[in-house]
């Protein structure tokens, strides 16, 4: 069964597997870098964020010398930030512990920072050939599908279970068994069980199997092979138990305009949003009169006042609904030595002109639809 499984696969996956450039250059570094951006983060999105990190951090080394404030301008937009500090922790050490080659196997990949279990099974097994499972949202779908799993496909015993489901597909070169076939398609690269069978999952959860819509099971490779899709329920599974609402926190952000320049603030080095650039912001939604005080707070003598249309932000475990102001303003004037107001509320504001903010300082997409109005 697993060998017929398997066919099916490879040979669906050999007239099917999306085009996508770190499958055309295979080294590592790229596939490492494409894991990593395309956690919560869509295929199409990625491809232009790939081509110019990869462009100006070509390899482990260029990122371990990399100031910090060119990655997270590199990776501005496409959120999560901690992503691409810990590949730069994970760069650093692999150039001084590994003398800049990434480790071989899941095992030791799994210790360097950032690296899950998902990613060290695909770089394992797209770059190394091991035999590793990259389980992740699209597998796991699949497997509730394919085996009409009656549980909650994110609990812990899925995941097993789903592992081991695919693990046998891995390890098997027997004639007909798919994989001689799949040679046509490696773009001269030596031809690699675990990962095409891995790529060819993702491909298939990501395009026929699908995740916020019907899954196409007419193009299925398994279509014939599907317990869900026998009794007539692929809409019923994946089973999920339901998640709590996400908390809502009101917000109020300023605009702060002096001549060509906007104010921003450096975030605290923990939290959300750790150490990013910032429009200046606070908790509950102001009137005018008091994002006018805010901006005084801030150090700013305000002289004109207007309101901008209201936005929202989802984060993975919040979402903002923010009001904002723009605000013109005198200068930043010195911390006034009797104001009652926080001293470290206002110590990182600063004052950058609109290239230096589209080219150098990083800013949280949070902020997008108020800054955009400006740059
Ligand atoms: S037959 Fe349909 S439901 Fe079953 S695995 Fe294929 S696409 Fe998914």
């Amino acid at each position: 069964m697993d060998n017929i499984l398997r066919q099916k696969l490879l040979d669906w996956y050999r007239r099917n597997a999306r085009a996508l450039p770190w499958r055309a250059d295979v080294s590592p570094y790229n596939v490492w870098l494409s894991e990593i951006m395309l956690q919560q983060t869509r295929v199409e999105t990625v491809i232009g964020y790939y081509a110019r990190f990869l462009e100006a951090l070509p390899d482990v080394q260029s990122l371990a010398d990399a100031p910090e404030e060119t990655c997270l301008k590199l990776w501005e937009g496409l959120g999560y930030y901690s992503r691409v500090r810990n590949m730069q922790k994970a760069a650093r050490i692999v150039t001084s512990k590994f003398g800049g080659r990434l480790p071989e196997t899941k095992k030791e990949l799994l210790r360097l920072p950032g690296i899950g279990d998902y990613t060290a099974s695909a770089i394992a097994s797209i770059a190394f050939a091991e035999p590793a499972v990259a389980l992740d949202g699209n597998l796991l779908r699949v497997f509730a599908r394919m085996t009409a799993y009656e549980q909650d496909a994110r609990s812990n015993e899925a995941k097993e279970l789903a592992r081991a489901f695919f693990s046998p597909l891995m390890n098997g070169n027997a004639p007909g068994d798919g994989a001689e076939r799949m040679s046509e398609t490696q773009n001269g690269q030596a031809f690699n069980l675990p990962g095409s069978v891995n790529q060819a999952l993702m491909d298939l959860g990501a395009t026929v199997c699908l995740a916020n819509a019907a899954p196409v099971c007419e193009l299925c490779p398994w279509r014939d092979d599907c317990e869900a899709r026998r009794q007539g329920k692929t809409e019923q599974f994946p089973i999920k138990t339901e998640k709590k609402p996400r908390p809502v926190e009101n917000r109020t952000v300023l605009v702060i305009l002096r001549g060509e320049n906007i104010a921003l603030r450096r975030r605290p080095r923990k939290g959300l949003l750790a150490g990013l650039n910032e429009l200046p912001n606070t908790a509950g939604i102001l009137d005018e009169a008091g994002a006018v005080r805010f901006a005084k707070e801030l150090g700013f003598s305000p002289l004109r006042v207007k309101r901008l249309p209201p936005a929202k932000h989802v984060f993975t475990h919040r979402e903002w609904h923010m009001a904002g102001y723009e605000i013109r303003a005198d200068e930043l004037s010195p911390f006034p030595a009797d104001c009652a107001c926080d001293e470290g509320l206002r110590s990182s504001v600063f004052l950058a002109d609109k290239k230096e903010i589209r080219e150098r300082f990083a800013v949280p997409s949070a902020f997008s639809a108020f800054l955009s109005l400006y740059l």
